[in-house]
């Protein structure tokens, strides 16, 4: 067992001695060996681990060191480590290594993180169980018969059996919430633009978003403060300034006020879950105003989400076409052959679905029908929230309408698998921040998250009202 409870804390006993650096990532190397079957990493950096673990411990005891000093963190296969491989869980990029850094890797790196590995992920991030891997799937720690989540389910995985101290994942449509929530851990999704996307593989652009998996809200807090703020090598990235989210993160607004959405309390609710959520918005009501909201739009996030992702992925995975990079058929006898060769070979099930899908809704006959429909709907669900957000400033619900699933149990339905979607997409359609914080179990000892949304940009109020759960024992890890 680890004897910190966050970052801060492992800086203090590797300053006076009491843990040695080196012996924590043999510790988490060692645990990554002992539980190879839950499948959490794609590639493990052992070496690299080790030599950095000597050289940040001489920064720490001469105090000069970074802010995430000594951070054991794994990184979910789809952000770009130079010299490394790149896989995105797929066939396709099987024998890639990357070029370049990430932004955020190198963020990670000058504030003296550790990175242990790559983790395995859903093909492309385009999956809600990790099932879609090329790799095969991760097993969620709690329970091997099940699920993680997905698509981060390696990064939830590792985090949550105590592989490293936390990891990076992406979230699309709820690929860090909703395997948080699945595996007990905490789980942030910051408002788009947030942290740069150099470095990211594409899979729906105007989506996409990358974010943590913690043990701490503390460390989610001090991760975020680090990797976030404007890149200039990512024309989408937030400008604004980014606020100390550490130092900030015991000033909560007084008089919060907490909505909650009527919509998201309705049928396919498992019961279990329900209760847990509605019980803690009960303990809430004497620190904060509690009051009803309404998401009318809530109805439609799935659809919109499923038609503008896939229009964007068909777009972005062009790329990978046999020519440039990646894996090319030995079978053809024409250029184009080639293409269509290279491409069926190395794409997966999911992702090919999600391909024709988006071809089909740009393409001219259907494009206003479908796609253009879409992109209205997008705006009056932002506008939904944006009118909530005038009334409160919080919103609480759940984050998936079960627990944990059996592994198999919904891979052959897609429809069903996308159901699982419904607490989470709608926010990234909005393109504002939330997160999954772990809040209790059910009656099989499987973890429930519960989701915490908030305004554009207000992170802080998301670690401050985290905080105030964490201090208060009303959530805490699942171990
Ligand atoms: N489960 C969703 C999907 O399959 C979300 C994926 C994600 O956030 N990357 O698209």
């Amino acid at each position: 067992m680890l004897t910190y409870k966050n970052n801060s804390f492992k800086i203090e006993l590797v300053k006076s001695g009491q843990l040695s650096l080196t012996e924590n990532v043999r510790f988490f190397l060692n645990k990554i060996e002992k539980n190879k079957h839950l499948n959490a990493f794609n590639f493990v950096f052992a070496d690299d681990a080790l030599l950095k673990a000597e050289e940040i411990e001489g920064k720490i005891k001469s105090g000069k060191h970074g802010k995430l000093a000594g951070l054991v963190i794994a990184i979910k296969d789809v952000l770009a480590i130079k010299d490394k491989p790149l896989t995105c869980s797929s066939k396709i990029l099987q024998n890639f290594n990357s070029v370049y850094n990430a932004t955020i890797i190198n963020k990670l790196i000058d504030e003296d993180a550790i990175i242990i590995g790559k983790t395995n992920c859903d093909e492309f991030a385009m999956g809600s169980s990790n099932e879609n891997s090329f790799y095969g799937p991760v097993l969620n720690p709690i329970d091997n018969t099940r699920v993680p989540g997905g698509s981060s389910g390696g990064s939830a995985a590792a985090v949550a059996a105590y592989l490293c101290d936390a990891s990076i994942g992406t979230d699309t449509g709820g690929s860090i919430r909703q395997p948080a929530s699945f595996c007990g851990v905490y789980g942030l999704k910051p408002t788009y633009g947030r942290v740069s996307r150099y470095g990211l593989t594409a899979f729906a652009s105007s989506f996409d978003s990358i974010g943590t998996f913690t043990n701490s809200i503390e460390d989610a807090a001090e991760i975020m403060e680090v990797i976030s703020g404007y890149d200039k090598y990512d024309s989408t990235s937030v400008v604004e300034k980014v606020p100390s989210y550490k130092v900030n993160i015991l000033n909560l607004k007084k008089n919060l006020v907490i909505g909650v959405p009527t919509q998201y309390f309705s049928t396919g609710l498992n019961e279990g879950v329900k209760n847990k959520i509605l019980a803690l918005i009960d303990n809430l009501k004497k620190d904060f105003t509690i009051k009803e909201i309404s998401l009318p739009n809530m109805d439609y996030a799935i659809a919109t989400y499923y038609i503008l992702t896939t229009a964007e992925a068909s777009s972005n995975l062009s790329r990978y076409d046999g020519v440039r990079y990646g894996h090319r058929s030995r079978e053809y006898t024409n250029l184009d052959k080639m293409y269509k060769n290279s491409r069926s070979e190395g794409f997966g099930k999911e992702v090919k679905r999600r391909i024709m899908l988006g071809t089909y809704v740009l393409s001219a006959g259907y494009y206003d029908a479908y796609y253009k429909k879409a992109q209205k709907v997008r705006r009056l669900i932002k506008n939904d929230f944006d009118n909530a957000f005038n009334e409160v400033d919080l919103i609480i619900t759940p984050v998936t309408p079960t627990t944990a699933f059996k592994l198999n149990e919904k891979s052959n339905d897609p429809l069903e698998m996308y159901l699982n979607d419904i607490y989470t997409t709608s926010i990234n359609l909005a393109g504002i921040p939330a997160i999954s914080l772990p809040l209790s179990t059910d009656l099989q000892g499987l973890p429930i998250g519960v989701q915490v949304i908030a305004d554009s940009l207000k992170e802080d109020r998301l670690f401050q009202f985290g905080k105030f759960l964490q201090d208060k024992n009303l959530i805490k890890r699942i171990s």
